[in-house]
């Protein structure tokens, strides 16, 4: 499933690859993925201009001109893939057709989103409207911030940075070495983490998503062009039975809530 490197990455290269090419054609085998009928969402996405493509936790927002925005989710996962001129792509449920011949197709593995929204229509965007901080972004997500969104929650850590509202783009991938490198077990309780412990695991919030992002993501994700990104291995995360590599103890898998954790017994508590 990708989380907010992979999500990042594929939002700047199709920004450097999409930008300034003109909307001719939409095609769309899955209507169910979309936010109106298929021939409304034709009507606002056909002959617009890709201008900005950025991203927020796990969605892609691709911004038209004029006036509209084209909304992706790729939920569990999928492939989101450019195809030059005279390419004949054949799976997928969404292919946007540009007016130089090449165009971008998306495929959800299992279910996802692509909803086109008006300018105007925005910020009232149930699914995106309400997504957290972005942590990639550092004059947004600041250490002063950090603090302030912890203060006075209840519950875990672990369901609070998972929590798209809180933190936009961490999910079950991700959070194992975050919380490793803070030292803190996933059932820790909010109240119970002090300044000094919410600095550590504000900087490894930031070095471990800005790390993967700069690798273009994790190696079995698909990127633009159909390449996988460069993270290939985790400290702890995915690693049960193997040596700890801070302490050398065995790495454990257990469950927290409805998600698996991987945590050393001996450094995360
Ligand atoms: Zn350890």
């Amino acid at each position: 499933m990708p989380e907010l490197p992979e999500i990042h990455h594929l939002a700047r290269q199709m920004h450097r690859t999409l930008h300034g090419r003109r909307i001719a054609g939409v095609d769309v085998k899955q209507p169910k993925c979309l936010n109106m009928p298929p021939q409304a969402f034709a009507d606002l996405l056909v002959g617009k201009t890709i201008d900005r493509v950025t991203s927020r936790g796990k969605w892609i927002f691709t911004h038209l001109d004029p006036g509209a925005n084209l909304l992706v989710s790729l939920g569990m996962g999928g492939d989101l893939l450019w195809h030059k001129r005279g390419a004949v792509p054949d799976r997928y449920q969404l292919r946007i057709g540009f007016a130089d011949g090449s165009c971008l197709t998306i495929r959800f593995w299992w279910f996802g989103y692509a909803h086109a929204v008006a300018d105007g229509d925005l910020s009232a965007h149930k699914m995106t409207g309400t997504l957290g901080l972005n942590p990639l972004d550092r004059r947004e997500f600041t250490l002063a911030r950090f603090h302030a969104l912890l203060e006075g929650r209840r519950g875990a850590i672990k369901a609070f940075l998972m929590d798209q509202g809180n933190v936009a783009g961490i999910g079950n991938v991700y959070i194992q070495d975050i919380l490793f490198k803070a030292r803190l077990h996933p059932n820790r309780p909010i109240s119970r983490i002090g300044p000094r412990e919410q600095a550590a695991l504000y900087r490894a919030v930031v070095g471990s998503l800005t790390a993967a992002a700069r690798l273009g993501g994790l190696a079995f994700e698909k990127d633009l062009h159909g390449r996988g990104g460069g993270v290939r291995t985790f400290l702890i995360g995915y690693r049960e039975g193997k040596r700890c590599p801070r302490c050398g103890a065995r790495v454990r898998k257990i469950r927290t809530g409805a998600t698996a954790s991987f945590i050393c017994p001996r450094c995360q508590t």
